[in-house]
């Protein structure tokens, strides 16, 4: 077997370091794959697989696959192959091959991973990526994420029953793109499963959750303060970010300065709202289409900054629950509900200011370019307009940024007059350093240039000399600067000159002043590179030191875009500011669906009240037909305590919302087809879940619950979960239940603090008008052959239903509610005659238990 050369045998020293990651050994300006990763690249990327051998000895097999992509093209090339679930390992020589004596050193300086991807094109703007580890103890539980991007790191726990839901609702939250897990919470099924179907993202089993490295590691990363925000009663929470630190330093090799924000949280702080909620609720995208627009981001996010999008969506995915807290944010909104100057004019300044956060995230991170500190500078440049508009304001949070604001004038300064304003692409090609900065870079370019003339004048002046006029003064990388003269002439070239290489029609001279033009041109133009990069590395140093401030200020824009976007919003759809209290009761005047209201084009909405007090009125059982409103105005209610507890006014003439601790949406099975899981065996595991986990303090919002099953089993179990949830003895939750089983509206009379509900319609003849007003009372029937109708279905179907509805009826004894109103007594001896003929009917051996008892108790209601 032939020898491997040194090159080789240095890529695969590196390649056994790394190998579950792609390796891209940079070889000049490319970057080059072997073996395996050539050949996945290869497949992956569309590129064309080569070897790299030329011995004509060696059979195809034996031969070294390789593969290439440009330097300069990579960010698109990584971007790819992350999105197909790779790691790749990024090996750059690491010293200067000029100076290097033999082999050029290499080194992996970073492994990006779907987790830790910085690079602008691969993030979605107002979107936070993030990395996560998990942590599981025996009773415990820990989560660290963290935003490479921003450099912001959020940290939570969860002890005994709630560790494992608990860390699903987190993760259901942040869906991270790549988890890392210690080994117990790999071995925890639920955790895994949960990551790949609800999130499709693989865990990982990583190392580094070491108990003996915590302290250190974190003390390290985030000082003693940051050690000290980690409990004491849950070892998990400080794991899970040892995991997390340990995993960024062995891809990122770099320092890591900018992961400076560390923010530890308990559940309790929020409005805890499950995946299921949050689905349902269709926050930041729509249950079938998966969209932003018909989302209630879509309605509220008019922030103008990236930052301020992801802070808003952030406020929206997490609620708060601290009253001072909620009213210090719509406080704020109002304050620029009050002044239109102000808040226009807020949201032009920062309109197009790009991205703080992550530019200033690249400057510390090291891989800022020209074109990023310029853009940093012009965002920065906005600061000061920033501040002149919210100067006015002298209490609240606006007056408290007003006071705060770092305008960073100095940085920005320092950045434009460092950096020309067109900057290149990589720093190898120069211009960077702006005209006037540095008196050595000006002489240097003023020689380039000269050097252009230089040659020019050479060329006139042999010219004339020679008395050649066809005579040119070129360059070539092989030669350097030579003089051309066509065959035809040579007989006039004098005896200076020197001849270097003869072509088909040309001879090709050197001279002495040449060589020596030449030697100053070349070295300036390596010696204005290499300044002008040492001049650009000394600013981004200098940058760097003010990292932390420009991340105040970008948090400070941050905040002031969502309280922008928010007053924008509520003046633009006539929202008003909710009273947020402790009261424990939710009582909203005219309230409307914040999404639905903007989705209707052609019709108004019909605003609706809602009333539901500590133990009045907690429980109401909304019955209609389809389509009449019924999950439009559950969800209304539900979204407008969401909206008032993240700070925002809401959809309404006037709005009390007794803050709640938790949200939980339940579907009935049907209703959620999209979702791939119809199945009744999920639908009710979520409502045991919630049942779990709900509090008197809960809002609960059951959506045609049971009827994923027969109608008696369905109706068993609405009536149960109802009566748990509505009863003070068990939970004694607000609850909203919207029901087909029209018996159940009989719990008004037996539940205290039930309260029965319906939509109003209109009926003429076999034709339904939807009122979309919510009154007091159940519905009379279910109308679903007038839906149907009004659905499309032929007359010819309708008519065919509604006999087979009256036999129906007439054989189970029941009749349509209008029929009984005209004929009370026949009623009683009608519904006696068919108890007997259904029990006749009835095949005992195959009744449930379950089924058996809804009988009785269906007949005892006849009775
Ligand atoms: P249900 O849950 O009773 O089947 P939905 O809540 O799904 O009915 O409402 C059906 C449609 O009626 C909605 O998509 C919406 O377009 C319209 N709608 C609901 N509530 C209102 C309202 N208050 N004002 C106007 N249109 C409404």
């Amino acid at each position: 077997m032939a020898a491997i050369t040194p090159m080789m045998k240095q890529y695969l020293e590196i390649k056994a370091q790394n190998p579950d990651s792609i390796l891209f050994f940079r070889l000049g300006d490319f970057y080059e794959m072997f073996n395996d990763d050539a050949r996945t690249a290869s497949e992956e990327l569309e590129l064309t697989l080569t070897t790299r051998d030329k011995d004509a000895t060696k059979t195809e097999a034996e031969k070294t696959p390789m593969c290439g992509i440009p330097y300069h093209a990579s960010d698109a090339y990584i971007a790819r192959l992350i999105a197909k679930g790779y790691k790749v390992a990024i090996c750059e020589q690491v010293e200067d091959p000029a100076t290097a004596k033999g082999l050029v050193r290499r080194d992996v300086i970073r492994v990006v991973t779907p987790g830790t991807v910085m690079d602008g094109a691969t993030l979605e703007e107002k979107r936070s990526s993030f990395l996560c580890a998990i942590h599981r103890g025996v009773d415990t539980a820990g989560v660290s994420f963290c935003d490479l991007s921003t450099g912001q790191v959020h940290v939570t726990g969860f002890v005994g029953k709630e560790a494992v839901s608990g860390l699903c609702r987190e993760l259901g939250h942040f869906e991270p793109a790549e988890a890392l897990l210690n080994q117990t919470a790999w071995d925890d099924a639920s955790i895994r499963d949960f990551l790949q179907d609800k999130l499709s993202c693989s865990g990982e089993l990583a190392q580094g959750f070491e108990m003996s490295a915590a302290y250190e590691t974190i003390v390290a990363q985030f000082g003693e303060e940051g050690h000290n925000q980690m409990p004491m009663d849950n070892p998990s929470v400080a794991l899970s970010l040892t995991g997390l630190l340990h995993y960024l330093h062995q891809t990122q090799k770099t320092d890591l300065s900018h992961v400076n924000q560390l923010n530890y949280y308990q559940g309790g702080h929020f409005l805890a709202l499950d995946l299921s909620a949050r689905r349902s609720l269709e926050l930041t995208e729509t249950l079938r289409s998966r969209e932003k627009k018909g989302s209630l981001l879509w309605v509220l996010d008019k922030t103008k900054t990236p930052m301020g999008g992801r802070l808003m969506r952030s406020w929206l995915e997490q609620p708060l629950r601290n009253i001072a807290a909620i009213s210090k944010r719509s406080g704020a909104v109002e304050d620029l509900v009050g002044n239109t100057v102000s808040r226009e004019e807020l949201a032009s300044a920062m309109t197009g200011m790009g991205d703080l956060e992550r530019l200033v995230g690249r400057v510390a991170y090291g891989n800022a370019r020209g074109g990023d500190l310029i853009a940093l500078a012009s965002g920065l440049e906005r600061l000061p307009v920033i501040a002149q508009w919210i100067a006015g304001f002298t209490t609240g949070r606006v007056g408290e940024l007003s006071q705060g604001l770092d305008v960073c004038a100095d940085v920005c300064q320092d950045i434009q007059a460092t950096l020309d304003e067109k900057q290149p692409l990589t720093i190898r090609e120069g211009k960077m350093i702006k005209k006037g900065f540095d008196p050595e870079v000006d002489r240097l370019r003023d020689l380039l240039d000269g050097g252009t003339n230089l040659t020019m004048e050479i060329e006139g002046r042999e010219k004339e000399a020679t008395g050649i006029r066809t005579l040119k003064v070129r360059y070539n990388r092989v030669f350097g600067y030579y003089i051309e003269v066509p065959k035809a002439s040579i007989d006039l070239v004098p005896e200076t000159y020197i001849r270097k290489q003869t072509t088909a029609n040309a001879e090709r001279y050197i001279t002495q002043e040449l060589k020596e033009v030449e030697s100053a041109i070349l070295t300036a133009k390596d010696r204005v590179v290499t300044l002008e990069g040492a001049l650009f590395e000394q600013l981004r140093q200098r940058v760097m030191t003010q990292v932390r401030r420009i991340q105040d200020s970008a948090a400070q824009v941050a905040e002031l875009d969502v309280y922008t976007a928010l007053a924008r919003v509520a003046v633009a759809n006539q929202y008003c500011r909710p009273t947020v209290d402790e009261s424990g009761t939710i009582d909203i005047h005219q309230g409307r669906h914040p999404v639905v209201e903007q989705m209707l084009r052609d019709s108004l909405f019909v605003p609706n009240d809602t009333f539901m007090g500590k133990t009045d009125q907690r429980c109401a059982i909304i019955t209609g037909p389809n389509m009449a409103g019924k999950s439009t105005y559950m969800r209304q209610v539900a979204l407008m305590v969401l909206m008032a507890q993240m700070g925002s006014f809401v959809p309404a003439s006037s709005a009390c919302i007794g803050v709640v601790d938790r949200i939980f949406t339940r579907i009935g099975a049907s209703d959620d087809l999209t979702a791939g899981q119809s199945t009744f065996m999920v639908e009710m595991s979520e409502v045991a879940q919630m049942l779990r986990e709900a509090t008197r303090d809960s809002l609960l919002i059951l959506d045609e619950i049971g009827r994923g099953t027969s109608t008696y089993d369905g109706m068993a179990i609405a009536r149960a979960v109802v009566e748990h949830c509505a009863n003070p003895k068990t939970l004694g939750a607000k609850t909203l239940f919207a029901t087909h089983y029209h018996e159940l509206t009989d719990l008004e009379h037996t539940l205290p603090g039930t309260a029965n509900f319906s939509v109003a319609v209109k009926t003429r003849g076999d034709d339904i008008v939807f009122l979309r007003k919510i009154i007091s009372g159940g519905a009379d029937r279910s109308y679903g052959i007038e839906v149907a109708k009004l659905a499309g279905l032929p007359k010819d179907m309708i008519g065919r239903a509604k006999t087979i509805l009256a036999d129906l009826e007439a054989e189970n004894g029941i009749q349509s509610t209008v029929v009984v109103a005209d004929d009370q007594l026949d009623m009683t001896a009608l519904q006696g005659a068919s108890i007997v003929e259904q029990l006749r009917r009835t095949q005992v051996d195959t009744l449930t238990p379950v089924e058996a008892l809804n009988l009785l108790y269906q007949w005892k209601q006849g009775l």
